[in-house]
């Protein structure tokens, strides 16, 4: 039996109690949303609680820490969830330098570099990217970690300016506070770019789709011709050259058959530090991406591709960010990068909060100009959550999922600050196997009596070998990684 025969099932006056029931393995779990607190059931438990939910039978008939921890009121999340939106300028911690929105690539499903409007022919010059760190990045507190990533388009396209960030950021005060990624094709990434990404710490998350005939697919050359074996030459450089590596698939109609199974192939050929599957393909126009698969096809394939990844003891980015908070007990404010406080700054110059919106400029103004008061959306996306949407309040995935994509709700939705339901599904159906999977490991703590409140650390079960405690970022930070090896002068100079 599959996760898929879960039944899940809510009770009025309970909003933040959910029941699943199951046969295989046999039994229930009571999940908490407001106290992040589970209760493992024997089938003979299961049956007693949902009479005490249902009303059919008195609370009493439930041992008293059990009836405390299920049938107790909700009182509303506590502080600890509530208390931790953004609240201005100083909150900001991760700047998306976009040095070009051109690529060497022509991927049949890319919006960025199909699209580009105002940021077709610029480029940011290595002053301006240096001007981009000290003004984004330098006004969080001394001592706060922070991010840069390097993103495109292409960002290898302009070396120049990558390597004047880098080396900008590295020779600065807060370089020990600093984590910065890469993201890119590979294509670009020769013997001397490798070493001085490797030399400064620089971790290289790479867009691999699968195996060649996967990758290949959807993935061209703008020449002409299939990616996959310049990306992947780029990749085995890096790695060999000593820089941590992730790798992030992408999940297309066109290649959602053989998706798995590639995917599981690509991890044990290329062993990387992280790894991730994107299923949500933001829109070029209104209306989905042909290539965007539906919201089953994206869950199977986020739990598919994480089964793959724990087999491996290799942290997955988008089902870790889910079962990190669930594991911690904490509530996850958002998925969105934009809405916690990112900045981006894009070819031609300008800020804005969002790489999806440059094209048209939305949002976007000249960077020594960007603040509170310049830019409206900074502010109102912030309050952007799931943890201060009533309708959020009876979801089983309010601890975990964060709110999804404003663009993606912009464009389809018509307004950045609703929830799409198509992510909805998929995030509810995640917390169904995740129901389904904890039961699994823990099948045998309810053997020969009723209840078993899940502790934290059987929580972790779930994550097999990956620790997310040091990878909750992109990237374990550099603080960390310090430790384990000596960061070298900026090798650029
Ligand atoms: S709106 Fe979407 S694309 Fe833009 S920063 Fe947020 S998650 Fe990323
Ligand atoms: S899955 Fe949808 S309904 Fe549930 S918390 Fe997220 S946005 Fe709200």
């Amino acid at each position: 039996m599959s996760s898929e025969n879960v039944k899940h099932e809510t009770f009025e006056g309970q909003p933040h109690t959910h029941l699943y029931t199951m046969s295989d393995p046999a039994g229930a779990v009571v999940f908490r949303t407001d106290v992040m607190k589970q209760v493992i059931c024997s089938p003979h438990g299961g049956e007693l609680v949902t009479a005490v939910l249902s009303e059919e039978a008195s609370p009493d008939t439930l041992p008293s820490d059990v009836r405390d921890l299920i049938a107790s009121p909700s009182s509303g999340l506590p502080e600890s969830a509530s208390g931790t939106a953004r609240t201005g300028m100083h909150d900001v911690k991760t700047l998306y330098l976009v040095p070009t929105m051109d690529c060497q690539l022509a991927c049949g499903y890319c919006r960025i570099v199909r699209k580009q409007g105002q940021q077709a022919g610029f480029r940011l010059s290595p002053q301006e990217g240096r001007d981009a760190v000290d003004h984004v990045l330098g006004r969080a507190p001394s001592g706060a970690k922070r991010t840069l990533v390097l993103f495109g388009g292409e960002p290898l396209l302009v070396p120049e300016t990558v390597f004047a960030a880098i080396c900008h950021v590295r020779e600065g005060r807060e370089s020990a506070n600093t984590d910065i990624m890469l993201q890119t094709n590979g294509i670009a990434i020769d013997d001397e770019t490798a070493e001085f990404l490797a030399a400064n710490d620089v971790f290289v998350l790479l867009s691999l789709d699968g195996v060649e005939a996967v990758h290949n697919r959807l993935r061209k050359l703008a020449a002409g011709g299939g990616s996959y074996e310049g990306s992947v030459a780029g990749y085995r450089n890096a790695k060999k050259h000593g820089c941590r590596m992730g790798v992030n698939a992408t999940v297309t109609t066109a290649t959602q058959d053989r998706f798995v199974e590639s995917f599981e192939a690509l991890l044990e050929d290329l062993r990387p530090d992280k790894c991730g599957a994107i299923t949500h393909l933001h829109p070029v126009s209104t209306g989905r991406s042909r290539w965007q698969v539906s919201s089953e096809v994206a869950t199977r394939t986020q739990i598919g591709t994480f089964l793959a990844a724990r087999r491996m003891g290799i942290y997955h980015q988008q089902m870790c960010e889910k079962l990190a908070p669930f594991v911690n007990g904490t509530w996850r404010r958002y998925a969105c990068a934009g809405c916690g406080g990112k900045v981006v700054v894009a070819p031609n110059g300008t800020a804005g909060i969002c790489e999806y919106n440059a094209s048209d400029g939305q949002s976007f103004v000249p960077l020594e100009e960007f603040s509170e008061e310049a830019v409206a959306d900074f502010m109102s996306w912030a309050a952007r959550s799931p943890l201060d949407t009533r309708e959020c309040m009876s979801c089983s995935a309010l601890s975990t999922c964060g709110g999804g994509c404003a663009y993606d709700s912009q464009m389809h939705m018509g307004d950045p600050l609703k929830f799409d339901p198509w992510l909805c599904d998929t995030n509810i159906q995640i917390i169904q196997w995740l129901m389904h999977d904890l039961l699994s490991h823990l099948q045998g703590a309810v053997a020969g009596q009723d209840f078993h409140e899940v502790t934290e650390r059987e929580r972790a079960l779930v994550l097999g070998d990956i620790t997310v405690e040091r990878t909750l970022a992109p990237m374990t930070s550099i603080a960390e990684f310090a430790e384990a090896r000596k960061a070298g002068e900026c090798a650029a100079g």
